[in-house]
């Protein structure tokens, strides 16, 4: 049946519905948090099928996270029905997956590319440099790498970076990164910003095959348009496309909606600018522009605070968020003598609220401002049985087991993959050392071919300075790989070859003969992405066979493709759950909950203390508190610490200053009590946390891209294993060398080097910002 098109407008205020009906023109809804720009989206879509006689295909709308985007469709689909599910609903980057995908010749790529994420892309930088000779502590992998990220989020590639260089980082980032191209093609792999930079190279290349998606998508609807960057926008233009008469465009342009807020731009890092959402009228000539006021989601008292604090910064158009629901309770302040005691008030409140029904666990969220902040929250909701989940940080696709378990999967997909090749070479060891990767390297480097096909010649016994048991070892590898592959061409299950994968390399094995506790949790873990893949076979099991082109629904490349994009935000648990979620102020964008915990309210953590003496990034920061207040629905809690320790040290913070932006009379302080004792109710849970289920807490994307972390509780969570002489990648220090180790267990602390960031020594328990490469 055919809803009707006038119900679709029911519930929506005459600007939002302005907005639904707007027709032709480009069209910009800018309006503040939670004033239903989402929700104008979502109806747009519906009314555009149901009474504009738009055909679900012609349809694509973009979102800021996979979670996101199915929402979006759901929404459409319980508006209009499910005829619905043929539009292109999805992020930037998985968008850009399914053009490129398809019109992967034009690349010089087979359409069976590997997507490198950020790790993968640090290393195959740590390769290039190394062949380049460049002092990894002068130029860390990861400096060079977001370097590159940069440049390409500004659409420049290795020739612009060389010709626009004006010193000497800006020549070596150059050089590196014309390297790194390089070696992405003969991986036939691209790392994330190319999927957007090569599909604006693809549509301004190929006028045809711009003309293909213009016929094709007449609507293009983007959310969260203040975070875009150039690379997105000029996606987004060209995806539209331009008057007839201006460029080589037959096609009329598409109609364009955006929604944005430029007050939550928070992710200028990643090279999003305001410039997108400020310039729309002069980007797109006859543009209309609406401007929503009213908001649906918080009390007054919570816009109260967040327009005062979000007045602070300059340059931005003014604009005042009301609301129809009343003041509602004041906002609770505390101030905690530590981390510790910010933490338990956190704990006993939501006991509280748990207790006297006023709230459920899966209404409540904690946000802090980075992700190692979390790591107190979990030791102390652990103790007392509180269930919980943390949204991104350590993350369930980056623990080392499971990436070499995809690592071999991404071999298996595609063969030139050379950094995942690498990676599992010698994975467990079977007797292929450094010495004989370095020949078979240096043999592909010298032929001009790929690290797979050196490697086959390597077995053939073509590669010079190979030792026989080398060359022994890598031939027996080489069989192994094509057994394997047999199963993947022969159309198993991705389960059953990921099985294959786990037996018959002896991954498994080796960690069932291990008696390290660590290892027990590994193999848990790889069980766990078992699970993942039988979850994603049953979940496409219905989906329809694949466009031309495209990967079929249950293949290697489809799993593969989805684990790729999952992004933190993809795994908020949905409501039922039953949990408190956790996750940092970035990730809390989009989302509501009916209670929220704001933490670390001070200056050094947050704002941020990279931000204190920088006007633009403090503006950034206090958008960022913007954001985290206006997540809030009835209840907002803001609480700093007097103390917290950092990198092992107490640190005294003073109080952050947009607290004291804050109309006083919005607050309610609750100073510290001298004898505070620990929440006692708390026992209530069980002594031990039950996330999402326990054991079976899944940690798929599998059910619309969703993704848990399989949490097993904190004394599970192993402190990193570290040797002298191990090199490790701290987020906040850069790459460094371990010079000491001392104690164990819990007490285990390594002595780092860490070259210009000076030497360190830091605890290794749990949640220690740093990978062991
Ligand atoms: P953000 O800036 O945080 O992304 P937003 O502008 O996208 O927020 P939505 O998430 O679309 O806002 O809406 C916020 C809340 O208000 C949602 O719960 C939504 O269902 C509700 N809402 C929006 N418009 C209306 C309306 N006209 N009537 C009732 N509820 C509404
Ligand atoms: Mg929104």
């Amino acid at each position: 049946a055919k809803p009707d098109p006038d119900a679709l407008l029911d519930g929506l205020n005459p600007q939002q519905r302005d907005a639904v009906l707007h027709a032709g023109s480009p069209l910009l809804v800018v309006a503040g948090a939670g004033s239903g720009k989402t929700r104008v989206l979502a109806h747009r879509i519906a009314y555009l099928l149901a009474a504009r006689g738009v055909h679900p295909g012609q349809i694509m709308a973009i979102t800021f996270t996979n979670k996101a985007a199915a929402e979006m469709k759901e929404r459409v689909v319980s508006l209009v029905g499910s005829r619905a599910n043929a539009m292109w609903v999805s992020t930037f980057h998985s968008m850009c997956v399914r053009v490129l995908r398809r019109e992967a010749k034009h690349l010089g790529l087979s359409s069976n590319f590997s997507i490198y994420d950020a790790d993968d892309s640090r290393r195959l930088v740590t390769l290039v440099s190394r062949e380049l000779d460049l002092d990894p502590k002068r130029y860390p992998a990861r400096a060079l790498a977001a370097h590159i990220s940069n440049l390409k989020n500004e659409l420049l590639d290795p020739e612009d970076a060389a010709a626009r260089a004006g010193n000497d980082l800006e020549r070596r980032v150059a050089e590196v990164y014309a390297s790194y191209q390089r070696r992405l093609t003969l991986a036939n792999a691209l790392d994330f910003d190319d999927l957007i930079m090569r599909t604006v190279g693809l549509l301004q290349a190929f006028p045809q095959v711009a003309g293909h998606y213009r016929r094709r998508f007449r609507h293009v609807l983007v959310d969260e348009y203040q975070d875009t960057n150039h690379a997105q926008y000029v996606l987004v233009r060209e995806l539209v496309g331009t008057e007839p008469g201006e460029g080589d465009s037959t096609v009329p342009p598409a109609e364009l909606c955006v929604v944005g807020d430029a007050d939550q731009s928070i992710y200028a890092f990643r090279g999003a600018t305001i410039r997108n959402i400020v310039e729309f009228e002069r980007d797109f000539p006859n543009a209309r522009t609406i401007l929503l006021e009213q908001n649906y989601r918080s009390t007054q008292t919570i816009l109260s605070a967040a327009n005062a604090v979000i007045a602070r910064n300059p340059n931005r158009r003014d604009k005042r968020l009301w609301t129809e629901a009343g003041d509602g309770d004041r906002i609770v302040g505390y101030v905690a003598d530590n981390e510790h005691d910010e933490a338990a008030f956190v704990a006993a409140e939501i006991d509280r609220l748990v207790d006297s029904s006023e709230a459920r666990a899966a209404d409540i969220a904690v946000f802090y401002r980075t992700n190692n902040q979390s790591r107190v929250f979990e030791e102390v909701f652990i103790r007392l049985g509180l269930p919980y989940r943390v949204v991104g940080g350590v993350r369930f696709y980056e623990r080392r087991e499971v990436r070499d378990a995809l690592a071999y999967l991404r071999v298996l997909d595609n063969p030139e993959d050379t950094v995942s090749l690498r990676r599992i070479l010698n994975v467990p060891k079977r007797g292929i050392g450094d010495r004989a990767e370095a020949c078979v390297a240096a043999h592909a480097e010298r032929e001009r071919i790929s690290f797979a096909a050196a490697l086959r010649e390597g077995a053939a016994g073509k590669v010079a300075l190979l030792n026989p048991r080398s060359q022994k070892a890598i031939a027996a590898f080489v069989d192994l790989f094509d057994e394997l592959r047999e199963l993947v061409t022969s159309g198993q299950d991705v389960a059953e070859v990921l099985e294959a994968v786990l037996d018959r390399t002896g991954y498994r094995a080796e960690l069932d003969a291990s008696d390290d506790p660590q290892d027990g949790t590994r193999l848990d873990n790889l069980n766990e992405l078992v699970n993942v893949a039988r979850e994603f076979t049953e979940d496409v099991a219905a989906a329809p066979p694949a466009e031309d082109g495209l990967p079929e629904p249950g293949s290697l490349a489809t799993f593969l493709e989805r684990v790729a994009l999952v992004a933190d935000s993809d795994s908020v648990p949905d409501s039922e759950d039953g949990v408190v979620t956790l996750m940092t102020l970035h990730t809390a964008k989009g989302l509501e909950f009916p209670v929220v915990f704001c933490t670390g309210w001070e200056d050094g953590v947050f704002p941020h203390l990279r931000a204190l003496g920088e006007p633009a990034e403090l503006a950034e920061e206090r958008r960022l508190a913007y954001v985290g207040i206006t997540r809030a629905r009835q209840r907002l809690y803001l609480s700093r610490a007097m103390v917290r320790s950092a990198w092992g040290q107490p640190m005294t913070n003073p109080a952050s200053r947009f607290l004291d932006e804050l109309p006083a009379d919005l607050i309610d302080w609750r100073r510290v009590e001298p004898e505070r004792s620990a929440p006692t109710a708390a026992t209530r849970w069980g002594r031990r946390a039950e996330v999402g289920g326990g054991d079976s807490a899944q940690a798929g994307v599998a059910a619309g891209g969703m993704r848990s972390t399989p949490f097993k509780g904190w004394q599970e969570t192993p402190a990193l294993n570290l040797e002298v002489g191990d090199r490790v990648n701290h987020d906040k220090y850069g790459l460094g060398t371990v010079v000491a180790t001392e104690g164990s267990g819990p007490r285990a602390t390594a002595t780092i080097d860490f070259g210009s960031a000076g030497t360190i020594r830091l605890m290794l328990i749990g949640g220690v910002p740093m990978q062991k490469l």
